[in-house]
């Protein structure tokens, strides 16, 4: 399980990201990835194999506006270290963007599954399967967070997640059982990341995600749900 960054608030989201990221690469990682909702309301990913300079590299002529955004490094545990298999996953034409640290156990049945549903896979990743799921249930549900809480119920393994919408660049959702994920606080922007070491130089306090826990978080509010969907408040921490 490597590392999780996603930023939303006023500020640029790329360099906070990307300090996120170097701040995790002690974990080891193979390879790394980044997405933005640009300022013209664009979803763009950039990701590469090999390490967070090699993406900076890869990204810095490209359009890396944006004030919200996730970002990821990988280690492997299913289909080979290249860039199609690194994070962010996305799904239906780039409208939703997804990082994962974990193993998704019941990956097979549910590609079989969305395969049949029309999903093309450009990944061998167990991840890809969530960002098509989330995809799948955006048609029904009310909103994003529905949608999460609605796939997760499909899921058996690990996750620490966060998923983005460019459809809905006010908020983030984030969703935790097996793979550990803290919330960074901020005024007026908001942090998130898979360890809290990756966000001690933009704050000190954090609310740790409990198991089976579904965040949603803006700007300017976190709203907690556990397992149930029922909101819950959760302790913040000063470190
Ligand atoms: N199982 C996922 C993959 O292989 C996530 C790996 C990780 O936790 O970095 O892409």
């Amino acid at each position: 399980m490597c590392g999780i960054v996603g930023y939303i608030g006023t500020k640029e989201a790329y360099p906070i990201l990307i300090k996120g990221l170097h701040r995790l690469e002690y974990r080891g990682y193979d390879s790394a990835g980044i997405a933005l909702i640009s300022d013209n309301q664009e979803l763009n990913v950039y990701k590469t194999k090999g390490k967070v300079a090699d993406l900076e590299r890869f990204a810095e002529s490209k359009d890396i506006s944006g004030c919200i955004g996730i970002a990821h490094t990988r280690w492997a545990t299913h289909g080979e270290p290249c860039s199609a298999n690194a994070h962010p996953h996305y799904s239906s034409s780039e409208k939703l963007a997804l990082i994962h640290n974990g193993i998704i156990e019941n990956h097979e049945e549910l590609r079989e599954l969305l395969k049949s549903r029309g999903y093309v896979f450009n990944s061998q990743t167990d991840t890809e399967v969530i960002a098509h799921l989330v995809n799948w249930e955006m048609r029904t549900a009310s909103n994003l967070l529905e949608a999460v809480q609605k796939t997760v119920e499909q899921l058996t393994g690990a996750y620490g997640m966060v998923v983005l919408d460019r459809e809905h660049p006010e908020h983030l959702v984030a969703a935790r059982s097996g793979s550990p994920l803290v919330i960074g606080l901020g005024i007026g922007e908001n942090f998130l990341a898979s360890d809290q070491l990756a966000l001690l130089s933009v704050t000190r306090r954090f609310i740790y995600l409990e198991e089976g826990d579904i965040a949603e978080i803006t700007r300017r509010t976190v709203d907690i749900y556990d397992a149930n969907g029922q909101k819950v408040e959760r302790e913040i921490h000063e470190s």
